[in-house]
């Protein structure tokens, strides 16, 4: 914790290049990943800020569209396509995701209960032929998917969708590696970017 404090101390002593950055955001993406530490949206893209705006969630997950129980994600998409008009999102996985892990293998999590509560409510089961492997790759990718077809119901997304104001991509890194692969939908498949 120290080192990050005292880099903390040392980030404002540029105040230079920061003063634009009152004058407003306009990012061009909407960035959804997980909330896992080994993920670093601006570090993987190279974004400074006001490139990206950020939604992180355990398991990069996209709650479904429900106006009558209102959620923080949904918020935060909404915000960013409505109000702020993002021009792509992209839904980030990663391997060895702990999340998508716990789903695929039924873990027992009753000693993190709001977890637990958050994957039952929130993540739907992916598809995962070989549930030993530690990179979970084939169930990220799969629930990448699933995010972007809940993305698709949201109203804010859809009309935006269908002026072809705005695109989705599905994103896979490899904590691992730093490897950024991205869904092509032709092949529907996971290909290096
Ligand atoms: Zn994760």
């Amino acid at each position: 914790m120290q080192s990050l404090i005292d880099n903390a101390r040392m980030f404002g002593q540029r105040p230079e290049t920061f003063a634009k950055l009152a004058g407003g955001q306009w990012p061009e993406v909407l960035f959804i990943t997980c909330s896992d530490s080994r993920v670093v949206p601006a570090l993987i893209t190279g974004a400074a800020p006001g490139e990206l705006f950020e939604l992180r969630t355990a398991g990069n997950i996209v709650p479904a569209y429900a106006p009558a129980a209102p959620t923080g994600e949904a918020a935060t998409v909404e915000y960013a396509v409505q109000v702020l008009g993002v021009q792509h999102i992209v839904v980030c996985g990663h391997s060895h995701c702990g999340a998508v892990g716990a789903v695929v293998r039924h873990d027992d999590l009753s000693a993190a209960p709001a977890v637990r509560s958050w994957l039952a409510h929130a993540a739907d089961e992916p598809r995962c032929s070989d549930k030993a492997d530690p990179t979970v790759a084939e169930a990220v990718q799969h629930h990448v998917l699933t995010q972007l077809e809940r993305l698709r119901a949201y109203p804010c997304v859809q009309r935006r969708l269908e002026a072809g104001q705005l695109r989705l991509h599905g994103w896979y890194y490899e904590v691992h590696t730093g490897t950024v692969l991205a869904h092509r939908a032709h092949s529907d498949t996971f290909e290096t970017l």
